[in-house]
Parts: structure tokens; sequence; C-alpha cells
């Protein structure tokens, strides 16, 4: 099991999630868009050399913003993982879009782990199975973990991420929503942005979802 703690960061008000695996204390830290003082704040008291995995659900700035801060915090123990076609954004600050969005490009950052659907990433005695949602950008990963689900800018509450910046599809984020609807079972959907969900509520009521109302406008 774990446990899951949620800041808000970045202008872009992204959801940054701090989880921990019960059984051990051991960290993760799921995009961290910035590093705020509430974030060190957090991560200081569960203690940084707990902090095992920086996970990136992909690579625009708002998520990754914090990587090389905290990086310096670990002496560069934790691992950066992030989806394989997603790997160059961390160093490239048009494709990640801080050249764009922020005021300063991002320092670059090295990629440890190159994440492929059905990998599994170990923290502690919980096991993250990494689920391959392209759309938002070709190299969108989500994270499963026991019932809960980190869905990046791929699934939102009754939404999901935009299609229009490079490598998005809206016929790949289509799939890869579909994909997700599939699994089975029901889930808690933490996402990228905004408000937590519930996969089968979204199943039910997210109109791009399935067969639901707007089919059509891809
Ligand atoms: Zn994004």
């Amino acid at each position: 099991m774990i446990d899951i703690k949620t800041v808000l960061v970045s202008d872009l008000a992204t959801n940054c999630y701090v989880v921990t695996d019960n059984a051990t204390g051991d960290c993760a830290v799921i995009d961290p868009g910035d590093f705020t003082a509430e974030l060190d704040k957090v991560l200081s008291k569960i203690g940084y050399e707990k902090l095992k995995y920086i996970l990136l659900t992909h690579g625009h700035c708002d998520h990754i913003g914090g990587v090389s801060s905290i990086l310096k915090k670990t002496e560069g123990k934790a691992e950066v993982a992030i989806g394989e076609k997603d790997v160059s954004m961390l160093e490239d600050p048009f494709s990640n879009l801080s050249r764009y969005f922020l005021s300063l490009p991002l320092e670059p950052v090295k990629c440890n782990v190159a994440l492929h659907d059905g990998n599994v990433i170990t923290l502690g005695e919980s096991v993250f199975k990494i689920i391959s949602t392209p759309g938002h950008t070709s190299g969108s990963v989500c994270f499963v973990c026991d019932d809960k689900i980190f869905s990046g800018d791929t699934l939102f509450y009754r939404s999901h991420g935009r299609t229009d910046f490079p490598t998005g599809s809206d016929k790949e984020m289509k799939e890869s929503l579909d994909k997700l609807a599939a699994l089975k079972g029901d889930y808690t959907v933490y996402p990228g942005h905004n408000l937590t969900t519930t996969l089968e509520d979204e199943r039910l009521y997210n109109p791009y979802i399935g067969s639901n109302f707007y089919d059509n406008i891809y």
C-alpha cells in the first residue's frame, strides 16, 4: 500500500504526487513540475535519503521543472524515469516547452530509466506498472499501483490533456483513453491537473471515452 500526498506546483497548477510505500518508507515523487517550498517541506519530512525515484508521466516543463533541484537534494541518487519517447525532452528546452512557457529554459537532466509499456518500477513492497498512453505526447505514460492510476495529462476529470503540442495526436489519445477504460475493475485516478476522479465515473461520464457523446470529433 502507498500513502499519497498531493502538492500543487508550477504556474500551470500541476498535481505533483509524493508517494510513500507504507512497508518500507521508500518514496517516489511523480511529476515535480517545480521545486516549491511546500514540496521541499514534504520531502524533507520523509527524508531525501528515502526518495528512490522521480517518476515522470511525460516531459513537459510543468511536470519536470523541479527535477534538477530535487536531484541536487538527493545528491543524484534518485533515479529519473520517463517514457522512452519523451527522454529527449529532459534536455531539450524547445520540446519540453520551457523555452515558451518559462522565463528561463530548464536545466537539462539525464534519464536513468527509459520506460516501456508493461515495465514495472518497484518501490519498497509496492509495484508501479507502466502503461504507455501516447496522445498528449508520444512518450506519455500512466503509472498504476494497487487500485490507483497516476494519469498525467492523458486522462482528466471528464476530459483529457491537449493534443496540439509537438508529438501529440488525437487518434492516439482516443486509443489511450480507451486502453485505460478497458482496465478491469475500478481505480482512483490521480491526474496531472485538476480533480481526482475514478475510472468508473470516467467510463460513464467522460465524453471522450468509448461510445459516449462525441465519438465522431476524432
Ligand atoms: Zn503536458
